[in-house]
């Protein structure tokens, strides 16, 4: 299919050897989606389903390619079984989306036979999968499919990997007297300050809704700071939770703590970030490593099962971290560039045993 003009998905710069890409119509619910399956060396592609209100279709394959060969590395390095994909859905989730539309989009799920697994993201919730999950058999993250809602699992991997960074710096993984800044107490912020109180830190916390702060503030006598400021504080810790792309040329410089490990995605603003951080004597937990605990709870929950093995596979986090952590100082690169090659290695050990 045509993106532009003269060019075609193959020539797309955000295209990385996808294995299946796949345009979805349904005209009478008004679907359009695309499907994109980045690599399945290591299993089916599971990936979230994200509708958002694109200005072009070129925009939004650009997202389906991006985010699907992301869902690679953190599947692969997250030690799952699973390839990396994502469905995007184009058009406004507030006005658009309908249950036909989802049901729609699970026929289409259906037709690639489990090769991709859809789950919810941005614009999805769990009730639209519902929808979905009544055509096709290849959707998770549901109630009747696993454990509901992944964020405190997310926030349990997330807190891990603070334990290891700490460990990392200062040979103890001891919470009780660090401060801490969660910048986001959403879903996954939340979580993850009742854990480090609980285990005695100091919080610093920051949020654009005041009515959440202020409940922090009670509960866990956490300070308030503005949300432009939380990257300053001077800190053992910033855990970035809220919005992607914190971490930039401006931000770096000015970062108060030593170790920056949080569950927001896409954290860095350019590839650039990532030496930067490393240039600044700052500890990065890549993004991708240190958030992959709602993914593995959308992955490895059974219905009706208890959430044992899910627990045990999300404390690996802490593992994963602290050898990515002495690779990239024995190797003397930076963390995000370690995390892809670990990721890279498991994948290409995998395919040379398949095709083997
Ligand atoms: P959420 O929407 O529940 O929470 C985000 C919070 O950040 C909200 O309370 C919002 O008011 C706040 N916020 C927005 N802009 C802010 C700013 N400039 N400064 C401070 N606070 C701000 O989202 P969530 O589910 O908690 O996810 C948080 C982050 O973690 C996102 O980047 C998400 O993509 C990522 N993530 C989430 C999961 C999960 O399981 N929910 C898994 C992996 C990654």
């Amino acid at each position: 299919m045509s993106v532009e003009h003269g060019s075609t998905v193959f020539d797309h710069p955000a295209f990385d050897d996808h294995e299946q890409v796949m345009f979805c119509r349904d005209a009478a619910s008004g679907l359009k989606a695309i499907i994109a399956i980045h690599d399945s060396r290591l299993g089916p592609a599971l990936g979230g389903c994200r509708m958002w209100a694109y200005d072009t279709a070129a925009d939004a394959l650009t997202d389906a390619l991006r985010l699907s060969r992301g869902m690679t590395y953190k599947n692969a390095l997250a030690g799952l079984d699973l390839g990396g994909g994502k469905a995007v859905i184009i058009g406004d989730p507030g006005s658009r989306k309908t249950p036909e539309l989802m049901a729609a989009f699970g026929r289409h799920v259906e037709a690639l036979s489990g090769r991709y697994i859809t789950a919810e993201d941005v614009g999805i919730c769990t009730e639209d999968i519902e929808h979905a999950a009544r055509e096709t058999a290849h959707a998770r993250g549901t109630a009747a499919t696993g454990l509901g809602d992944p964020s405190p699992y997310t926030a349990l991997g997330v807190f891990e990997g603070i334990r290891a960074a700490l460990a990392h710096r200062h040979g103890t993984d001891r919470l009780a007297g660090r401060r801490v800044v969660v910048q986001g107490l959403g879903n996954v912020g939340w979580h993850l300050a009742e854990r480090l109180h609980a285990d005695g830190a100091e919080l610093v916390v920051a949020d654009i809704r005041r009515d959440t702060v202020k409940r922090a503030q009670a509960t866990f006598g956490a300070t308030v700071v503005a949300a432009g400021e939380a990257h300053r504080v001077e800190a053992d810790v910033f855990a970035p939770c809220a919005l992607g792309a914190g971490l930039s040329a401006r931000t770096i410089p000015e970062l108060g703590a030593p170790i920056v490990a949080g569950a927001a995605n896409n954290q860095l603003a350019t590839d650039e970030d990532d030496r930067r951080l490393s240039e600044h004597g700052i500890l990065y937990a890549p993004d991708y490593a240190i958030n992959a605990g709602g993914v593995i709870s959308i992955a490895l929950a059974t219905p009706g099962g208890t959430d044992e093995a899910v627990v045990s596979k999300v404390m690996e986090i802490r593992t994963t971290l602290s050898s990515l952590f002495a690779r990239a100082d024995s190797e003397k690169r930076p963390t995000g560039e370690i995390a892809d090659r670990i990721a890279r290695e498991r994948l290409e050990r995998t395919g040379t045993k398949r095709a083997a």
